[in-house]
């Protein structure tokens, strides 16, 4: 063998500077900003994925994500990737080819989840609100009794609106007609009441970097007994390997046997924000985030900028502020970013242009940002 070193072509290696980032407070749909513990986590010393150490720690995170989802489910687990992961995990297990899955879309995630399902081979029936308006119970119902679907999908807190669904009554009306319900919590675990067993929820999901306070690129997610039962029965294998709950459950169960290395400081990060959810306790960590929007939406109306969605439904942890008539939302935006280091969000779809995103998440939904953000968009307005 010739163990010369080859010549190598060097026209792609470039110098470049260290990361020097400028310190950006995270006031959009997300990511929001961690506290140093978390950071401290992240970049703890590393160990092996199978190390008998790790597996103790997989067994902590499980249960306080049980915690936080206020939910008894044995299937429990961090999928490895971000949000949309651990939402395409659902229904790669729960749907199989001809499957009548019903979706409620009243802002972009509900799209999002019926692209997933078509390309799962389901058979996809839609209901519809404006942007911003959540369903009432008799409109789930009435949707129900006409597709009779195996599955109904929810976003319990859409991101693209503001908005919050109620969830009195649509579980029960699942069972009746024997449907799974499956819902998206990725933007109100940890910021909102989540309650997935009292709602009767069989599939769920969420994501790290929202109201969790954690970097994106690990996602809860959780199947209750109806939902394994479901994927159990399955005549066909799942068509995703790598979301494969059959097989990243053996990982995450008693088995412990490899599918892919989990990321393993990734998973140190989940279970310090977690850690820190479960300290304060929700109650108080649901009263923090009402109680920071409040503030928020009362000092907006003080400046004269309106709320897009009505108060009822308005999720604490992401508000849609309204762009004042002739006011440019993109001048502001990129204002605040290069003035005060910043960031909120605009709007995609029918609200394109019309509102802004604010988010109060997690380890954000403070007093003191409230006020600067409040004091930074004034002085915005009048630069404008
Ligand atoms: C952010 C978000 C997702 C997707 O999460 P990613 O981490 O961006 O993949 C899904 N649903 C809702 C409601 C979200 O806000």
């Amino acid at each position: 063998m010739d163990h010369r070193i080859p010549v190598v072509d060097n026209k792609h290696r470039i110098t470049t500077t260290q990361l020097d980032l400028p310190p950006r407070l995270l006031l959009g749909p997300g990511p929001s900003n961690y506290c140093n513990r978390v950071r401290l986590a992240l970049s703890t010393n590393e160990i092996g994925h199978l190390d008998p150490k790790f597996i103790e720690l997989m067994n902590e995170t499980q249960e306080l994500l049980r915690y936080v989802w206020q939910t008894d489910n044995k299937f429990t687990i961090p999928v490895s990737g971000t949000g949309s992961a651990a939402m395409e995990a659902t229904l790669a297990n729960c749907v199989e080819p001809g499957d009548v899955v019903l979706i409620g879309v009243n802002g972009y995630f509900g799209d999002r989840l019926c692209d997933m399902a078509l390309r799962y081979g389901a058979d996809v029936r839609r209901i519809h609100k404006a942007w911003g308006d959540v369903f009432t119970p008799d409109e789930i119902g009435e949707a129900i009794e006409q597709h009779r679907p195996v599955i109904l999908g929810l976003i319990h807190a859409e991101t693209a609106t503001g908005a919050m669904q109620p969830m009195d009554r649509i579980g029960k009306l699942c069972r009746e007609f024997d449907c799974l319900l499956l819902l998206d919590t990725v933007t109100s675990l940890g910021g909102a009441p989540v309650f997935l067993d009292r709602w009767h929820v069989d599939m769920a999901y969420s994501g790290s970097q929202k109201c969790i306070s954690c970097p994106p690129g690990i996602a809860p997610l959780t199947l209750g007994p109806r939902a394994i039962e479901k994927l159990n029965r399955r005549k066909t294998k799942v068509a995703n390997w790598y979301l494969d709950m059959t097989l990243v459950g053996k990982y995450w169960g008693a088995e412990r046997t490899y599918h892919h290395t989990a990321p393993v400081n990734m998973n140190f990060a989940l279970r310090e924000a977690l850690r820190i959810i479960a300290e304060e306790g929700l109650e108080h960590r649901w009263e923090r985030h009402l109680r920071n929007a409040k503030a928020l939406w009362e000092g907006l109306e003080e400046i004269g900028i309106g709320l897009h969605v009505d108060e009822e439904y308005r999720l604490p942890s992401l508000t849609a502020a309204l762009v004042p008539d002739g006011v440019d939302a993109k001048a502001v935006i990129g204002y605040l970013l290069k003035n005060y280091n910043i960031e909120i969000s605009g709007a995609f779809g029918p609200l394109a242009g019309k509102v802004w995103r604010i988010g109060l998440m997690g380890h954000n939904s403070r007093k003191e940002n409230v006020v600067l953000l409040l004091a930074a968009i004034k002085d915005a307005l009048e630069a404008a």
